[in-house]
């Protein structure tokens, strides 16, 4: 059965990353030059990151937009793409249907709360094999991918790899962290930041859901984490 799990893996990260934040916050402030404050950087990795806890706690967020980071993702649902494609600071490299055409049964997503009613799940099985069966008649009578294409479901399974810089990140998860996100581009976008903590332990205050960051839910209801700004 071609039902698929969400794989991540962050495949580019910066060796000097610290490096890179702290020149950029001392650049700032210092009468040296950024060449001068790079080459005689300290190895005191607590002191570059309290300056960088420092600043970007007041907001100076340019000084992480210099770091970039990419992963490649497999088995996400195109619904789930749609939503990831909105953010427009990060850079995109995504499977196409037009070129890449599904092969006999195509893959998909299956949601949990859909998995966890059989009845539900077993019309959601017979649902997918009708649609390969009419995607392959339609290929094999002649139908280009683009425009066969046109009956897969949201649920089809898609290929990307995705850059974006720290600050983006942040607002990501910001945002998609929230348990008003949908279920699974809020288990993608926990995948990315999990994956960024192990190597930059220090960020995980940052890669927070937007109450994390407010100290208040923002939203009309609370899911409970914090209160709204009313109480
Ligand atoms: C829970 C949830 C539900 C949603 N529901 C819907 C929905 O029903 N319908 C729908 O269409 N979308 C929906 N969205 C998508 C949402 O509206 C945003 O398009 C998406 O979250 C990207 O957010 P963003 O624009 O803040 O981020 P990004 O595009 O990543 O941009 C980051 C930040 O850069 C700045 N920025 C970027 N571009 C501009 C610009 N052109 N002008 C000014 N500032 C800019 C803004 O400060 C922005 O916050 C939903 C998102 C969430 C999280």
């Amino acid at each position: 059965m071609p039902k698929k799990n969400l794989e991540v893996q962050l495949i580019s990260i910066p060796d000097n990353l610290l490096d890179v934040i702290y020149t950029a916050c001392r650049t700032c402030y210092s009468a040296d030059g950024a060449i001068e404050i790079y080459d005689n950087i300290t190895n005191d990795t607590d002191k570059k990151l309290a300056l960088i806890s420092k600043v970007i706690s007041s907001g100076h967020y340019s000084t992480i937009e210099h770091i970039q980071v990419t992963f490649a993702i497999n088995n996400i649902s195109r619904a789930a793409t749609h939503q990831l494609v909105r953010h427009r600071h990060m850079s995109f490299s995504q499977k196409s249907q037009r070129y890449v055409k599904e092969k006999g049964e195509f893959d998909f997503v299956v949601p949990p709360a859909i998995e966890a009613n059989k009845s539900l799940y077993n019309k959601f099985l017979k649902h997918m094999e009708l649609t390969a069966s009419l995607y392959q008649d339609f290929i094999q009578n002649g139908i280009k991918g683009e425009d066969a294409r046109s009956i897969l479901p949201n649920a089809t399974t898609s290929s990307l790899v995705v850059s974006l810089n720290l600050r983006e990140l942040i607002h990501l998860a910001n945002l998609r962290l929230c348990t008003r996100a949908q279920l699974e581009i809020r288990l993608a976008v926990k995948k990315m930041c999990t994956l960024i903590e192990e190597k930059e332990p220090w960020l995980k205050s940052h890669l927070v859901p937007k109450c994390g960051r407010l100290g208040y839910c923002d939203e009309d209801k609370s899911c409970g984490r914090m209160k709204t700004k009313n109480g």
